[in-house]
């Protein structure tokens, strides 16, 4: 076989196995050294961490991943791949291989069967179909890794990076940067894959904040703020927040005038500490309790 990374291995690994490469799992390998590199660059893993790579194809990025890493656990949930991976990736003792769809995966019991890593890194040239269930899942479920780098496609990635008062700017951009300082490690043009994409994609680095950059009262209000904002944003603060915990309009004003917010202005201009502001007053007032005379 030839590199693993050049073209002509995919053509030899579906003519040896009968391999077919599928649409639906977003199947776009990678067939760029370049790029296979700065994402394992951008990754920095170190010696003694512990990698999870999250769909890793004919394993381009697990094999480069597995020389820096003491070990490598990559979740693939296409059968097909099994006897191609254990092909391209022998000789390699650090890496396991679990046959899985990583939406069914529990971090958790991965990382804990697996103490004593100085870091854990989540890597991925993400399918394309569940690129944000992906994120929210690692993030919202707490998953105890230092970063994610990711390949996902670049207007995804623009929405993640996004700043206030910007067409990009929206509940996926807040959600994220509430949970990880966002980095641009590569951008990446179509035609490093096979088969080529429609769209160009971007690399990007997601390190999990320690400390939160917000104090939260409570964080499901947080993100239930930013949901309602978002769900209409065209609208005002004041309308698409009535209704939110069923406080009534004059009752969402308060909150607004509380927070020191505008109450004409969108869910799009405000920074994530003014999210956090407005729902820390929400948290405030429905909290207070109510006294009858
Ligand atoms: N890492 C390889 C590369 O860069 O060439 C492959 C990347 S390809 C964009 C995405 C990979 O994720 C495919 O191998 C696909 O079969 C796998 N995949 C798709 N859906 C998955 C799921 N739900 N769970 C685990 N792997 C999945």
């Amino acid at each position: 076989m030839d590199q693993l990374y050049a073209p002509s291995t995919i053509k030899q690994i579906r003519e040896k196995y009968g391999f077919k490469l599928s649409k639906s799992l977003g199947q776009n390998f990678l067939a760029d050294k370049n790029i296979i590199d700065k994402i394992i660059e951008g990754s920095l893993i170190g010696d003694n961490d512990l990698v999870i790579e999250i769909g890793p194809g004919i394993g381009v990025l697990t094999k480069a991943a597995a020389f820096k890493a003491k070990k490598v656990i990559a979740i693939e949930i296409d059968k097909q791949l099994l006897p191609i991976l254990a092909e391209t990736l022998s000789g390699h003792d650090n890496i396991e291989i679990i046959n899985k769809d990583i939406l069914k995966t529990d971090f958790g019991e991965l990382i804990s069967n697996n103490p004593g890593y100085q870091a854990v890194r989540i890597i991925g040239n993400l399918p394309y179909y569940i690129t944000t269930p992906i994120i929210m899942k690692v993030l919202e479920e707490h998953v105890a890794a230092d970063s994610m780098t990711i390949m996902l496609q670049r207007e995804v990635a623009d929405r993640i990076k996004a700043k206030p008062s910007t067409k990009d700017y929206g509940a996926l951009t807040v959600a994220i940067q509430y949970y990880c300082t966002v980095e641009t490690v590569t951008s990446v043009p179509k035609e490093v894959f096979i088969p080529r994409p429609n769209v160009d994609s971007t690399v990007i680095r997601l390190s999990i904040n320690k400390e939160k950059p917000v104090e939260l009262q409570s964080e499901s209000l947080f993100f239930q703020t930013i949901k309602a904002g978002f769900g209409q944003r065209r609208k005002t603060l004041l309308n698409s927040l009535t209704g939110l915990n069923s406080l009534t309009k004059e009752e969402v004003l308060q909150v607004l005038k509380a927070a020191d917010i505008d109450p004409i202005r969108r869910a799009e201009t405000l920074s994530i500490q003014e999210f956090a502001n407005l729902s820390n007053q929400f948290f405030n007032f429905i909290s207070v309790p109510i006294i009858f005379n």
